[in-house]
């Protein structure tokens, strides 16, 4: 069984769901009391995000790069980024280690294609919404057609993250105004919905969604214990090595 080297804190409301994951997973595959090898770098979410909002990723890239070395020298045989958002500056990292980096992109795409669906809906932060390096990856790599939700509604997907979810607030009038979001999605044509921030599962679970959800979280930690196993085909696509 290969250790899983964790990069989170980004939440940690989130990392914890990792951890919890990743155990349970590895218990489903192995049964008994078989758990999952892993190491957690946990960082301090408040530089991050306040980095995140000034626009110095550079800077968000050198903790992270840290970190990822930390975990290699640690005894880590890959890593995982336990935020999509961060993923902005996931090149840098890989660029800094000699293990593996499974892209949480790269796993959500697999599994959209495994279940054969083309129009998602995109929900995250607004970095991860509007910007190129999340949506990207999954049209150039999975052929996928991805709707984002209007401006006013990714404001209040953003506000909904950093002020209610990353502190651990589950909100009934923001489950609301997110299924209202996802409602508008399918009408406008999406087969899935991707939960493309790993603490929006924690609000939004499958019977909120009158379509499929993907829940990167969830899916992220599946393939990472797939790969930690030997059992994932993430070795030849998911993975720059
Ligand atoms: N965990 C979130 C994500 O998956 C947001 C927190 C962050 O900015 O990293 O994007």
């Amino acid at each position: 069984m290969k250790t899983i080297g964790l990069i989170g804190g980004m939440s940690w409301e989130s990392s914890l769901e990792y951890y919890r994951l990743l155990n349970q997973a590895t218990r489903e595959k192995l049964g008994g009391l078989r758990s999952a090898k892993s190491i957690l770098y946990s960082v301090d979410f408040a530089e991050i995000e306040q980095l995140q909002h000034q626009g110095n990723w550079k800077q968000t890239g050198e903790i992270l790069s840290f970190a990822a070395i930390a975990l290699e020298k640690a005894g880590a045989d890959f890593i995982i980024l336990c935020t999509n958002t961060m993923h902005k500056v996931a090149e840098t990292i890989e660029a800094a280690i000699a293990i593996p980096f499974l892209h949480i992109a790269d796993a959500t795409g697999m599994e959209i294609q495994k279940q054969g669906l083309k129009t998602v809906g995109l929900l995250g932060t607004k970095f991860t919404m509007e910007e190129d390096f999340y949506k990207t990856r999954l049209i150039q790599k999975y052929h996928l057609d991805i709707l984002l939700p209007s401006p006013e509604e990714r404001e209040t997907i953003h506000r909904v993250i950093y002020e209610e979810l990353c502190l651990g607030i589950l909100e009934e009038g923001s489950r609301s105004q997110y299924m209202q979001i996802i409602r508008e999605l399918r009408d406008r044509g999406a087969e899935g919905i991707i939960l493309g921030c790993t603490e929006i599962g924690l609000l939004i679970q499958q019977q909120h969604s009158p379509i499929p959800r993907f829940d990167t979280t969830e899916i992220h930690a599946r393939t990472a214990v797939e790969y930690a196993l030997n059992q994932s085909p993430v070795t030849s696509i998911g993975l720059k090595r």
